[in-house]
């Protein structure tokens, strides 16, 4: 079993659970997607999926790309984790997408399974513990090889973390050591073997990663 990394050691251990993601969530990057925003009061509003805890990285990984694709984005998000009573605590992740594959299955109707839930697909950093987050808005900020690829406030995020947990608590029943990704903001492009990326929200915490 794996377990969640916390900014600060003090806090409790909680197992790497069910990953929950959510889909155009800022409307800059469901803009550059060609992708209209979840229609309101649909039963894809908001849009979900999961990704396995096999998915999870901690800071200092090296993820593999996977041999089934040539155009894995980066996706840079806020994650929630999930406590035994309530949100433990929030950090940054990367939420990597076989872009090439969520193409072909869209255009077939098809489940995103593959293109997004593969091994190695969800690296966060350690969790910043709840009641030492500040509340937000955050900054979430991307680099690829030093450059700045994604940079945007959580302000702009179409659904609030509360109103995303409130939903997938009740549709899902959220445990504890859940995750949530809660969306990306525009500038969304590829990496490649031999890129490494740093994540940040503010400065709270840091994940880097190498691509391989
Ligand atoms: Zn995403």
């Amino acid at each position: 079993m794996t377990y969640w990394t916390f900014t600060d050691a003090s806090i409790q251990t909680l197992p790497v659970g069910t990953l929950y993601c959510i889909g155009r969530n800022y409307a800059d990057h469901a803009a550059e997607m060609g992708a209209p925003l979840p229609a309101a009061g649909t039963v894809a509003d908001p849009i979900v999926f999961l990704k396995p805890p096999t998915a999870y990285r901690p800071t200092g990984s090296s993820v593999t790309l996977p041999s089934f694709s040539t155009e894995i984005h980066h996706e840079v998000e806020l994650v929630v984790v999930m406590g035994v009573d309530g949100i433990a605590g929030i950090g940054v992740g990367l939420d990597l997408t076989a872009r090439d594959l969520q193409a072909a299955a869209k255009a077939k109707g098809l489940p995103w399974a593959t293109a997004k839930s593969w091994r190695g697909s969800a690296p966060v950093s350690p969790i910043v513990p709840w009641d030492l987050a500040g509340g937000g808005p955050w900054q979430l900020t991307l680099h690829i090889n030093g450059e700045v690829r994604q940079q945007a406030s959580t302000a702009l995020m179409e659904r609030s973390i509360d109103q995303l947990v409130a939903y997938v608590d009740d549709v899902f029943g959220l445990q504890p050591g859940d995750a949530m990704f809660t969306g990306t903001p525009a500038g969304v492009a590829a990496v490649r073997a031999g890129d490494w990326g740093l994540a940040s929200l503010d400065d709270l915490c840091t994940l880097e990663v190498r691509f391989e």
